[in-house]
C-alpha cells in the first residue's frame, strides 16, 4: 500500500508563477548565478536544504515558550535534556549554526602542523581546519568519487587509507578524525554501523579522538536501518543512539537534521573539552547557556531533534528524493547514483557532452533549468571547486548540478513538475550554450560569480 506525508498542512505560503520572458530578464540581472537570484521570482528552490525546513506546529508553540533571560534560560536546559536524549552527550554547548561549532572545536583539538583525516571534505569544515593549522586528508572509499558507482554505503571511511595516514605521521600528529555522517559532497551518501565500529577500532589502538558532523546523522540512520543487515527491526531513533555511541562528540548544523531556520552545537562526552568550549564559545558566539541564539531557537531545536529520527518522517523524507531521482533515472538523465539522503545531483558532463568543462556545463545547466521552469538548483563543478594557486581553473571529477530537497516543505506534485522540467530539458540537451566568466571574486567564487552566455 502507498503512504503518504506523516502530517498535514496547516498555513500555506504561496508561490510566484512567472512566465519565461520574465525569468530570463532575473537571470540576465543575476549574472546566470542562480545564487543571485531573488527568491521572490523561484517557483520550486531547490537551492539548498539548509535553514529552510518547514517547523511543526510543535515547534512553534514551542518557540513562544523561549526563555529570553541572558543567562541560565531553562531553553537550554531543553535543549540538552534533548541532545542527552536523542543523541547520547552528556554535555552541550549551542553555536549559531554548525560553523560555529566547527570553528570552536577546531581551534580546542587542532594544534598547527597536525592532520585531520575525514570522509570528503566539507567547504566550511576544512576551512575551519585549515585556519586552526591543520592539514586535511581525504580518507573516503575511493567509490565515492565516481556518480556511476552503486555501493550501499558510499561514504565509508577508507580503513586503510586511515591506517596508512597513521603509518606515515604518527598517531600524536593527527588532532583527530571528522567522521561525516552522511556526506554532503558525495551526494549525501551514508556511512555503515560496520564502518563506525571499525574506525573506533583503530581510534582505540592509537588513541585517536573520533569527532562526528552530524549535519544528516538521523538520513544516515534510515539508510543503516533500510540496508545493514540486522537493523532491519531497530528504530532510527535508536541507530541514531549507537552510531553515536561510537564518537567522543559531535558538531551539529542545525539547519539539517534538527528541522530549524537556524542553530547548531557541540556535544560531546569529555569535562576537558567542554570546559575549553565554554571557555571560547563566550568570546566569539555568546553565553554558553545560548551561544548565539535566541530561547526560542533554542526550544525549536530541542523539539526539532525529537521529530528528526522520527521512522515515519525519515521513510517520507528519503522517499521525495528518490521520487524525485527514480523519475529522471527512469528517463534516462543521468544523475549521481545511488540517490543520496538530501538531493538528487545530475550529473552535468553526461547531460552536456558537447560542452568543454571550461564552458561551465553545470552552471549553464542550473541557469537553463530557472529559465524553463522557475526551479532553482545549484553548481557543483569546476565553478564551485575554484582555482589553484598557480591560477589555473581545479578540474573536479564531478560537474553537478545538484537539486536539494528542504525538509516537510514541498509535496510529491512538486518533484513532478521538477522531474518534467529536467526530462523536456534533457530532450532538448544539444541547444544549450556554454557561459563564461564576466565577473569573479578572489575566493568562494561560486557565491556571487557573474557569467553570461558564449555565442
Ligand atoms: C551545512 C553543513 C555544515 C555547516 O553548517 P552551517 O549550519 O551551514 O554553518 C557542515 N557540514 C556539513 C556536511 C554541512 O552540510
Amino acid at each position: 500500500m502507498r503512504t503518504a506525508e506523516p502530517y498535514r498542512i496547516k498555513m500555506v505560503e504561496p508561490l510566484t508563477m512567472s512566465t519565461r520572458a520574465e525569468r530570463e530578464q532575473a537571470l540576465v540581472k543575476a549574472g546566470y548565478n542562480t545564487f543571485l537570484l531573488p527568491s521572490s521570482i523561484c517557483y520550486i528552490d531547490l537551492l539548498t536544504d539548509s535553514g529552510t525546513s518547514a517547523m511543526s506546529d510543535r515547534q512553534w508553540s514551542a518557540m513562544m515558550m523561549g526563555d529570553e533571560a541572558y543567562a541560565g534560560a531553562r531553553s537550554f536546559d531543553h535543549l540538552e535534556q534533548a541532545v542527552q536524549e536523542t543523541y547520547g552527550f552528556p554535555y552541550v554547548v549551542p553555536t549559531h549554526q554548525g560553523r560555529g561549532a566547527e570553528h570552536l572545536i577546531s581551534r580546542i583539538l587542532i594544534t598547527p602542523g597536525q592532520y585531520v583525516p575525514g570522509n570528503m571534505y566539507f567547504t566550511t569544515t576544512r576551512a575551519h581546519q585549515e585556519l586552526a593549522g591543520a592539514t586535511f586528508v581525504d580518507v573516503v572509499i575511493d567509490e565515492a568519487h565516481d556518480p556511476a558507482v552503486e555501493h550501499p554505503f558510499k561514504g565509508n571511511v577508507d580503513i586503510n587509507k586511515l591506517e596508512k595516514l597513521i603509518g606515515e605521521v604518527g598517531a600524536d600528529k593527527i588532532a583527530y578524525i571528522n567522521v561525516a555522517v552522511t556526506v554532503n559532497m558525495a551526494g549525501g551518501q551514508p556511512v555503515s554501523m560496520e564502518n563506525l565500529r571499525q574506525v573506533r577500532e583503530l581510534c582505540d589502538e592509537h588513541g585517536i579522538i573520533m569527532w562526528s558532523d552530524a549535519t544528516r546523522l538521523a538520513e544516515n540512520a534510515f539508510f543503516i536501518q533500510e540496508r545493514e543487515p540486522g537493523y532491519a527491526d531497530t528504530s532510527c531513533a535508536d541507530i541514531v543512539l549507537e552510531m553515536m555511541s561510537h564518537f567522543d562528540g559531535l558538531t551539529m548544523s542545525g539547519k539539517k537534521d534538527a528541522l530549524v531556520n537556524i542553530g547548531g552545537f557541540l556535544a560531546m562526552r569529555s569535562e576537558e573539552i567542554l570546559t575549553k568550549a565554554r571557555e571560547l564559545v563566550v568570546l566569539f558566539e555568546g553565553m554558553p547557556t545560548y551561544g548565539g541564539l535566541a530561547g526560542r531557537d533554542l526550544e525549536a531545536m530541542a523539539v526539532g531533534l525529537r521529530e528528526a529520527v522520527d521512522d515515519h518522517y525519515l521513510a517520507n523524507r528519503i522517499g521525495q528524493v528518490r521520487h524525485l531521482g527514480h523519475q529522471l533515472v527512469d528517463a534516462g538523465v543521468p544523475i549521481v547514483q545511488p540517490v543520496g539522503g538530501h538531493a538528487v545531483f545530475l550529473d552535468a558532463r553526461a547531460f552536456l557532452p558537447h560542452l568543454d568543462q571550461e564552458e561551465l556545463p553545470a552552471q549553464a545547466l542550473a541557469a537553463e533549468l530557472f529559465a524553463h521552469s522557475g526551479v532553482r538548483a545549484m553548481e557543483r563543478g569546476i565553478v564551485s571547486a575554484g582555482r589553484n594557486p598557480d591560477g589555473t581553473n581545479r578540474h573536479p571529477a564531478l560537474e553537478l548540478v545538484r537539486l536539494t530537497i528542504p525538509r516537510r516543505v514541498y509535496t510529491d506534485r512538486h518533484m513532478d513538475v521538477v522531474a518534467d522540467s529536467v526530462i523536456e530539458l534533457w530532450e532538448e540537451r544539444d541547444a544549450i550554450r556554454g557561459l563564461r566568466f564576466v565577473y569573479e571574486p578572489p575566493t568562494l567564487r561560486f557565491f556571487t560569480s557573474r557569467f553570461e552566455p558564449i555565442d
